[in-house]
């Protein structure tokens, strides 16, 4: 089987000194692609220079809402126009965190919308990162749609996310949270969102699945991710693993 990690962070200092061993263990297992995303302007930095190093990794390039204020969006403008590698996929992580930081809401709205603009410019889809924020989200989104593709990272369904995303054609990525105990509740949404708009992720070194909860998380568990989702779709794995790599490829515009 053949899979592409939609979201990690190889740029995390978790991995520092271990990079290429663990890139060489996940090869190992089948995983082709890895899209590593940054949060702020140094994490994004890093995304581009692994993808410099290493053939399978591509970089996602912005500013997390938890990192609002941190750096600025003309920055990772010059940080795109600088270094444009080719291998630059997508803006994010970018979106609204209520759970970690309520207080400044509008600094995170506003951070939102001025990367869903600058990814219109560079003619980029975006990746975007919503907890606890789904109403917000979805009438950014509705308002300042992304031209050139949307996909909601960590997908937690919410009727009006799983509409949003139905209507519009969105693209859903689920990592380790599909395992968890509280996803039994996403079967009714698992059964609306069709196979063509899903792709699988890690978060790595975040969000093991289950049974690995409490270790570093790697794209080698992306067989663990795509079993549940097949079970949650009941369809057949190999197929269903054939379905999302070519999502991903699409989605991120990449030619084999
Ligand atoms: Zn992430």
């Amino acid at each position: 089987m053949i899979y592409y990690d939609t979201h990690a962070h190889y740029n995390d200092e978790k991995f520092n000194g271990i990079v290429e061993k663990t890139l060489n263990d996940c090869m190992s297992v089948g995983v082709k692609y890895i899209n590593n995303i940054g949060y702020n302007l140094e994490s994004s930095r890093c995304a581009v220079e692994l993808s410099n190093e290493y053939k399978e990794c591509y970089a996602v390039i912005g500013i997390h809402p938890s990192d609002v204020g941190k750096c600025t969006v003309d920055e990772i403008e010059e940080l795109y126009k600088n270094f444009n590698n080719g291998k630059i996929v997508a803006i994010g992580e970018i979106g609204l965190d209520y759970y970690w930081v309520k207080d400044n809401k509008e600094e995170q709205k506003k951070l939102f919308i001025e990367q869903i603009e600058l990814a219109n410019k560079l003619k980029l889809p975006i990746v975007v990162h919503s907890r606890d924020a789904s109403l917000d989200t979805y009438l950014i989104l509705k308002e300042h749609p992304a031209k050139y593709g949307t996909l909601l990272h960590c997908f937690s369904p919410t009727e009006d996310l799983v509409r949003l995303v139905i209507e519009n054609n969105y693209t859903v990525a689920f990592g380790g949270n599909i395992t968890y105990n509280r996803a039994k509740s996403f079967q009714k949404y698992m059964d609306m969102l069709p196979a063509s708009q899903i792709v699988i992720e890690t978060d790595a070194p975040y969000l093991p699945p289950v049974p690995l909860r409490g270790t570093i998380n790697t794209s080698k568990n992306l067989p663990i991710i795509l079993e549940k989702l097949a079970e949650y779709k009941h369809m057949d794995v190999d197929e269903l693993s054939k379905i999302v790599y070519r999502n991903s490829l699409e989605f991120f515009n990449i030619k084999e």
